[in-house]
């Protein structure tokens, strides 16, 4: 295990040679391991040259250290091991802003946590003094925020604590691309004790916009991009049945241009054709649902039928985007008991049909969506009609110009819940 730890302290402390050269204020790694009869210690923490901030850095790790020789002595306990272990992130953006955060863990030989501690500051390189995130958010970004923890970690949060975070203390970091916030596990969830981080892009804070360097690298990133959206304001989710296909890449751009996304239930014998658009849709930050593997009744399959459309669709999603669905339409829109019982997907339907697959006007399409659209509607359409490609192009600016934001069905959950949390603490 210390090797292993050694090894890897190695690598990071050659990766930050070799990605730091061009910064002025590069840091370096200060490396402890130590192993005695009583325990393990691995401590990496970054010295940048600037006095005031390694001499905070130093004064918590020498703390933290003295403390768990202390506690944990032989004296105390003869018969157990204990091991600390400090580690660390570095970021200088555009020379502006140096964000360090050390995260301390001590745990009992068995693997018991003990400790979970985030020792966190930001400088700004102007002025010479300590931020704290207030200057970055506002009320938006504080719904930002809510709407990013449920988004990535919503089977594990609390509500109750998440309703009562002090937004003003947040531990942050700013990266080459993202305003990071770091939570400790126990602070927002009931019984998740590791910590969880969200990320905003840069793009999102105007002062930090201004000043991002242009020579980053563009990293290639899986995790579909992130849209704000204002809980306050109407939405509407899009879905598309029965693609992909050769009309979906039109689809695509259109929501790229107003940048927004929808949800696509997708057959799974039309993926591998596909793959590309695939793969692009869900880069893109739209939702993929299963709408079974080739479009057989679902409702008049036995049990056994049902589990393999299902599952072969699921599989084939997997392994194209790396993605799980969460939600079934079931074909035709038709559902019993024995379905409902034979899947573990959340159920959908809609409430909007534009009948895409019957009218061949692009005209009534857009009508039929627009005269029955209301704030939370589900609008049904088909991927694989040239018409719906088109009708996409009116109905999407025709929804934002009347006060819709378009979200995927994640998305529209999620809001439905924060609304409701929202309306009980008025
Ligand atoms: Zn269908």
């Amino acid at each position: 295990m210390t090797k292993i730890k050694i090894i890897i302290t190695f690598i990071y402390i050659l990766l930050l040679c070799s990605c730091g050269i061009k910064q002025e204020y590069k840091s370096n790694t200060k490396t402890i391991i130590e192993q005695n009869t009583n325990n393990l210690i691995a401590i990496n923490y970054p010295l940048t040259n600037i006095k005031k901030i390694d001499k905070q850095t130093k004064n918590y790790v020498n703390k933290i250290y003295n403390d768990f020789l202390k506690q944990y002595s032989k004296i105390n306990y003869p018969n157990k091991k204990y091991e600390l272990n400090i580690d660390y992130e570095y970021y200088n953006f555009a020379d502006n802003y140096i964000s360090i955060i050390l995260y301390t863990h001590i745990n009992t030989s068995n693997d018991e946590l003990i400790l979970n501690d985030i020792y966190n500051y930001v400088y700004n390189l102007k002025t010479n003094q300590q931020i704290s995130i207030t200057e970055f958010i506002d009320n938006n970004t504080k719904n930002l925020i809510f709407n990013l923890l449920f988004e990535n970690y919503g089977n594990l949060i609390s509500m109750e604590k998440i309703t009562n975070i002090n937004y003003d203390t947040l531990n942050f970091v700013i990266t080459d691309n993202n305003l990071k916030i770091i939570f400790k596990g126990d602070d927002i969830c009931d019984n998740y004790h590791e910590n969880l981080d969200i990320n905003i892009p840069i793009e999102y804070f105007q002062e930090l916009k201004k000043i991002k360097p242009n020579n980053q690298k563009i990293i290639n990133n899986i995790k579909p991009t992130i849209n704000y959206i204002d809980i306050n304001k109407k939405v509407v989710a899009l879905t598309f049945d029965d693609g992909p296909s050769i009309y979906t890449n039109e689809i695509l751009k259109t929501l790229e241009q107003y940048n927004c996304n929808a949800t696509f239930f997708v057959l799974g014998n039309k993926i591998t054709n596909h793959s590309e658009t695939i793969q692009e849709m869900y880069k893109k930050g739209n939702e993929i649902g299963n709408h079974s593997y080739n479009h057989r009744w679902l409702t008049r399959l036995s049990k056994e039928e049902q589990t393999e459309q299902i599952k072969k669709t699921q599989e084939i999603i997997e392994t194209y985007t790396g993605f799980t669905p969460k939600y079934l339409r079931p074909t035709y829109g038709s559902i019993n008991q024995s379905l409902r019982n034979n899947t573990d997907l959340e159920i959908v339907l809609w409430n909007v049909d534009t009948k895409d697959w019957k009218y061949k006007k692009v005209d009534t399409i857009v009508n039929n969506a627009l005269k029955d659209v209301k704030d939370g509607s589900i609008i049904l359409m088909h991927d694989t009609y040239e018409r719906t490609s088109e009708a996409v192009k009116i109905l999407i600016p025709k929804l934002i110009e009347n006060g819709y934001q378009l979200v995927t069905i994640s998305e529209l959950q999620e809001i439905k819940k924060l609304r409701k949390i929202t309306d009980e603490i008025r």
